[in-house]
């Protein structure tokens, strides 16, 4: 593939906006400020993008808050909305290539995994949040005779979202269909490192027909942008998704604002045990590599501790080193590639000083460790494996976010747990066994949201995702979501 090949030339042709989607409409920030995004492939500028300060963010949240008091959205029938929604999920896909263009630009990803998966996965959970709305009934409590009392849910008013990069449209997704589905007034702030999705996506969801103010994105920076929608009196609960430390912050300016609900979807270190009866070690060793692998390893659920039992450690080993090959960087828009550019400068940094502290902690590096790629202008870093981790090395305990897996040998079941359960997050964790009971013991013995059980990263929209522990609170996906978006109100009625 030359720079010349067809995607190369579609993606050079692109003009995404930058500007700020307020009010159903593009604006530039009141300031006037942007910054320039840039392309993890190569460095090149992709886009001015509007650089939000407090100000933008207050009046994206006053139209927010117009939209939610006039009903504009939360006023139509349920069956109205969700056909609105159903055709905002169709606009997606009918605009499939033009956004996972966008995602791989925006956040380094290969153009195969974003047509493949961030862009219908984008689509199938708007719709099937669409489909939802009105399918969830309220309840009608057991007050006894005289009395009837009614439970049900309302939109909680205007929502403040915060979104990482490392899937920004299915990140954003997640939060945009349960909060639009719920009747709200959406405030996205994207990733300064990945604005330009979003932003699309707000213009096709008021070609779709949902009413201007409705659905508005603020990109910029964190402390600015971000803050101002934590802090924001107007919003009525923020979701975030992002580390755990600005997940802190995100929770701190809610309490010293308006006590906003908060709903966190943080980092992990997620435990892959592989135990002495694994059923299947090839189907582990190919499940295991892409649990760090996949997205660059930059994923919240990766498997990035790798619990392996003493007796099966080389032959697992030896298959990891052949499938890491599998993995080798190269252009992101190649459809062979597999493994694309980490997001940036200060995250291919961030992945280097993970691997250097590996090495002066004494863990054995077995495969690479070393940025690839330079040429290219973009940050390519390769499938790296550390052997002989101990539990307490900062490689096994912090997030890396990079394609680094540290390989920690156990001799009991006991250990493992112990082990996995063993750091501050508790987002997902795996056990292979073909023993069903000590599978079903370590699963619920398991600290983690999400716990795999002869597989990894299985993932449904049905299914609800979200922490234990520093991992945040609340729910994202599945009905479950709801609970973060909606109020409960009873209405008791004397049956006079
Ligand atoms: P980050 O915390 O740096 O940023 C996340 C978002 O918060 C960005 O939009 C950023 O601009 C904003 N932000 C930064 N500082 C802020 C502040 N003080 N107040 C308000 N907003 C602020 O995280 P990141 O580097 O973008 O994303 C990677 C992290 O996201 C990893 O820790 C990963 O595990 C986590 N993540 C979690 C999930 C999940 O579902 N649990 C999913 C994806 C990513």
């Amino acid at each position: 593939m030359t720079e010349s090949s067809p995607w190369h030339d579609r993606a050079w042709a692109l003009r995404p906006s930058g500007e700020a989607f307020i009010a159903g409409d593009f604006r530039p920030a009141l300031s006037g400020q942007t910054f320039d995004k840039l392309s993890p492939l190569d460095g090149r500028a992709l886009a001015q993008v509007a650089s939000c300060q407090a100000e933008d963010v207050e009046l994206a949240v006053n139209e927010a808050r117009a939209a939610f008091d006039q009903a504009r959205w939360s006023g139509l029938r349920p069956v109205q909305r969700k056909r609105i929604l159903k055709k905002f999920a169709d606009l997606i896909l009918r605009h499939k290539e033009e956004l996972a263009l966008l995602e791989t630009l925006d956040m380094g990803k290969p153009i195969s995994e974003s047509l493949r998966a961030d862009v219908p996965g984008t689509a199938r959970c708007i719709e099937w949040y669409a489909e939802a709305i009105d399918k969830v009934y309220g309840e009608v409590a057991p007050t006894g005779p005289g009395s009837l009392a009614t439970i049900t849910r309302e939109p909680v008013g205007v929502v403040g979202a915060i979104v990482p990069w490392n899937f920004p449209l299915l990140m954003a997704a997640w939060k945009i269909g349960p909060i639009l589905a719920a009747g709200n007034s959406l405030v996205l702030k994207p990733s300064e490192k990945s604005p330009l999705g979003a932003l699309r996506l707000a213009q096709l969801a008021i070609e779709a027909g949902i009413p201007a103010g409705v659905f508005n994105v603020v990109p910029g920076f964190g402390p600015t942008a971000g803050r101002a929608l934590a802090l924001s009196m107007q919003v009525d609960a923020v979701a975030f998704t992002g580390s755990t430390l600005t997940g802190k912050s995100v929770m701190r300016d809610a309490a010293d604002s308006n006590m906003k609900r908060v709903g966190l979807e943080c980092g992990g270190k997620s435990a892959n045990i592989i135990m002495a009866d694994c059923p299947d070690l090839d189907a582990a060793a190919t499940a295991s590599a892409g649990a760090i692998f996949y997205n660059q390893g930059e994923m919240c659920s990766a498997g990035s501790r790798l619990l392996v039992h003493r007796s099966l450690k080389g032959a697992l080993l030896e298959r990891l080193q052949v499938l890491s090959r599998q993995y080798q960087p190269a252009d992101p828009l190649d459809p062979a590639t597999r493994l694309g550019a980490l997001v940036d400068a200060a995250q291919l940094a961030r992945v280097e000083q993970y691997v250097a502290s590996g090495l002066e902690q004494g863990a054995m590096l077995r495969c690479g460790g070393e940025r690839v790629r330079e040429e290219s202008g973009g940050y390519f870093f390769p499938p790296t494996i550390f052997d002989d981790v101990q539990p307490g090395m900062r490689i096994a305990q912090e997030e890396i976010f990079g394609p680094v897996l540290s390989v920690i040998e156990f001799e009991t079941a006991e250990e493992a747990i112990q082990i996995a359960n063993g750091t501050d997050y508790g987002l997902a964790a795996a056990v292979w066994s073909r023993d069903i009971s000590l599978a079903h013991r370590t699963a619920k013995a398991l600290r983690a949201g999400t716990v795999y059980v002869n597989c990894y990263d299985a993932d449904d929209i049905t299914v609800p995702f979200g922490g234990f522990k520093q991992s945040g609170m609340g729910r994202d996906k599945s009905l479950h979501a709801f609970d973060k978006y909606t109020e409960l109100k009873t209405t008791w009625l004397e049956l006079l």
